[in-house]
């Protein structure tokens, strides 16, 4: 199929993370030409830029995992699971719920794999910088690449970015934050290496070295019960998520100094583990980054703004198109995350207005970019979700749709759940 006149692809998704990676998936399975443009060198969004490395909202809280994601979302795992990766559920030691944990190297494979297969054109190293539009569609996006500035036409739009950046370049109106100038907390996930692969990590040991660090040391650590780790598949090092920093606004100098200061902690903190956690003698920093962990930025308008009700409900409705099923997590002060659970049955239906933004007919919205309110937001946002509002995102985009069941019935044929 293809609606395309002057325009080189039927959809162009802005941003590869797990909403654009989704969206490039949906739309390229609807059988649109699809272009997706990342500003990094390699896909996986907050995975690989960030170190976050276990995909959650696949799968719906409870003893048992119940699926919550399928479609595109399941693509990747088949493929993670083609390079070794196990691709299974876990369960959280902290949190209880069910996670699947990533190798990053893996997973960028994974994703490079799985939209070649799909024939996606993917430009790395390029970036959305701008766009042109009518009064209510976006005409064309231009592209900042190594060669330069291009407009590329396309018929669909899918702002994946994250921050909202194709959103913001073209015009959508934005709520920064929680609407009144407060943003979630930034984390910067690490990882440690020279561990021995077969080390049982004692938690009252972590729980002790930090209690003596918080005693003088120079950044305090708030999560004193040790903080989230893990092993990181395939390789001997733990993952850690400990670092936490408030983030007052969207300045630059306040995005460096939280990379600056993530990173005098990170070395901090290795510190504490070698001196203080048998095993972790020999332990170093193996990886932070390539940026700080950014939770919450813009939320662009959309048609519809899923709300704590719907969430904490678990609302159901028949133009969902998408299901969220991981709890509220809110990182309202650094450190100190609070967790909501769904009602009804264990997951909210997300409307295909949600994935539409407010005043433009061609442009989507995937990923933490959806319309949701602060307290849905803590929910929608996670990756297996982004993956599934991605893939709807993608649906809708690829044909222009505007009604939230016919969508839905194409993202059920796709494999996806609604
Ligand atoms: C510290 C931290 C811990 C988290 N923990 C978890 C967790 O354990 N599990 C989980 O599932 N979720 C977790 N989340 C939430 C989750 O990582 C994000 O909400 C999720 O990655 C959103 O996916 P996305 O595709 O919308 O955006 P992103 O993953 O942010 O991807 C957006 C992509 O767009 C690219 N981009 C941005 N602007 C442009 C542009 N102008 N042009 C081209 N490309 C652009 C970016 O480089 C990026 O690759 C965590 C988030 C943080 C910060």
């Amino acid at each position: 199929m293809s609606r395309r006149t002057e325009a080189e692809y039927d959809v162009l998704v802005a941003g590869g993370g797990a909403g654009g990676v989704g969206a490039a998936l949906g739309a390229a399975r609807a059988g649109a030409k699809v272009c997706l443009v990342e500003k990094y060198g390699f896909l996986g969004g907050a995975a690989t830029t960030s170190q976050v490395l276990a995909y959650c909202g696949f799968f719906q809280q409870g003893e048992a995992p119940a699926q919550a994601v399928g479609g595109a979302g399941e693509l990747v795992l088949d493929e993670l699971r083609r390079l070794g990766m196990d691709g299974k559920p876990h369960m959280s030691e902290t949190t209880g719920n069910w996670i699947i944990l990533l190798n990053p190297e893996g997973l960028k494979l994974a994703l490079d794999r799985v939209l070649e297969a799909h024939g996606v054109d993917v430009l790395l190293h390029t970036r959305v910088a701008a766009a042109t539009r009518t009064a209510d569609r976006i005409e064309a996006a231009t592209l900042a690449g190594m060669e330069g500035r291009r407009r590329v036409v396309a018929e669909g739009f899918v702002d994946a970015t994250g921050d909202a950046n194709l959103s913001l370049v073209s015009g959508v109106p934005m709520r920064v934050g929680d609407g009144e100038g407060a943003l979630q907390a930034v984390s910067a996930p690490i990882r440690v290496g020279g561990i021995d692969p077969d080390l049982k990590i004692d938690r009252e040991a972590v729980k002790t070295a930090i209690a003596r660090y918080n005693e003088t040391g120079a950044f305090p650590i708030a999560r004193t019960d040790g903080g989230i780790y893990t092993r990181v598949p395939g390789t001997g090092e733990m993952w850690w998520m400990v670092i936490d920093l408030p983030l007052p606004d969207l300045t630059s100098a306040s995005f460096t100094h939280a990379e600056r200061t993530a990173r005098k902690m990170a070395h901090d903190y290795v510190e504490i583990l070698q001196g203080g956690v048998p095993g972790f003698e020999r332990a170093f920093l193996a990886q932070t980054g390539p940026q700080i962990g950014i939770r919450e930025t813009r939320h662009p308008a959309a048609r519809y703004e899923m709300t704590a009700e719907d969430i904490l409900s678990g609302r159901q409705r028949e133009d969902g198109v998408a299901r969220a099923a991981w709890p509220v997590e809110l990182h309202g002060a650094a450190g100190k995350p609070v967790y909501h659970s769904i009602g009804g049955p264990g997951f909210a239906s997300i409307p295909l207005d949600a994935l539409r933004a407010k005043g433009l007919d061609n442009l989507y919205l995937a990923g933490r970019v959806i319309g949701a309110d602060p307290i849905a937001y803590g929910s929608t946002r996670v990756m297996g979700t982004a993956f599934a509002t991605g893939e709807a995102a993608g649906i809708a985009a690829a044909a222009g749709l505007t009604d939230g069941a016919e969508v839905a019935g194409r993202v059920r044929e796709l494999g996806g759940l609604t």
